[in-house]
């Protein structure tokens, strides 16, 4: 179900930059590791996550008022929400927003699981500072479509890093949530797959949100990955060291971000 709402506010203060904005409510991309929708739960959301947005269809409008206000910093897109999911072909708010943004010289940093960004490359490639970052948990098609049914291919992701490079616009891998069960030669093909694509790679561990256990625990068993959460401290700990071990040596940027 797609609405469109008017909303309060835009640009708002963030840990991540500093400030963020979510153009939609809800997310298409559906990843049922996702923690926003933890916090649209407890903002009164129950319908199942991915089944709805909400479109925000003032927020240019809003976003070229309150540019005026504030003083400049990072743009975030987005925390709670895919900037670049299938609706934003239609709505093409990101494209405005971006655009607002690149009048005013603001520099931003925006992160999605969708080549649709290259839509935007002409916008993205007049910013005196922008990087644009895919999401990507795993190479493996069978593995994507279990925890993130709604959302486009991995090789079309790491396709769109490509062409965002050969832009000249500065990119980056988040590889997070690394997933219970990965082993370390499954990132490290990850890796390699995005050497030349991402100029920097940040990885991250996964955080179970209250209420998400049950659903990741459905699409574990789908991957045949018994007692995901058993130990997961340990896990990370361990990912952690050995990766850090392994990617010395492949000269690569990188940053753990837990
Ligand atoms: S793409 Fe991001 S915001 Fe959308 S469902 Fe996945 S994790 Fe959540």
């Amino acid at each position: 179900m797609i609405r469109e709402v008017r909303a309060k506010s835009i640009l708002n203060r963030s840990s991540i930059g500093d400030y963020v904005i979510n153009p939609y409510v809800g997310c298409q991309h559906a990843c049922i590791y996702c923690y926003a929708q933890f916090y649209a739960r407890r903002w009164g959301r129950t319908e199942p996550w991915g089944s709805y947005v909400e479109v925000k269809v003032n927020a240019p409008e809003l976003l070229a008022r309150e540019i005026e206000r504030k003083r400049k910093g990072i743009v975030y897109l987005s925390s709670m929400t895919d900037p670049y999911q299938p609706v934003e072909m239609e709505y093409e708010l990101t494209r405005r927003l971006l655009d607002i943004l690149r009048e005013r010289n603001w520099p931003v940093l925006v992160q999605t699981k969708s080549p649709l960004v290259l839509r935007d490359a002409d916008i993205l490639g007049g910013f005196g500072q922008a990087r644009v970052g895919m999401t990507i948990v795993t190479l493996r098609e069978e593995v994507r479509k279990v925890v993130e049914p709604g959302a486009p291919r991995v090789d079309e992701r790491i396709q769109a890093l490509e062409g965002l490079k050969e832009q000249g616009i500065g990119t980056f891998a988040f590889i997070g949530p690394i997933l219970p069960g990965t082993s370390v030669e499954e990132i490290l093909e990850l890796v390699e797959a995005l050497r030349g694509k991402a100029d920097v790679l940040y990885f991250d561990r996964l955080n179970v949100k209250p209420g998400l256990k049950s659903k990741l625990d459905t699409a574990m068993r789908r991957l045949g990955v018994g007692n995901w959460d058993r130990n997961l401290d340990s896990y990370y700990r361990r990912m952690k060291a050995r990766l850090t071990e392994e990617l010395g040596s492949t000269g690569m940027r990188y940053v753990f971000v837990y």
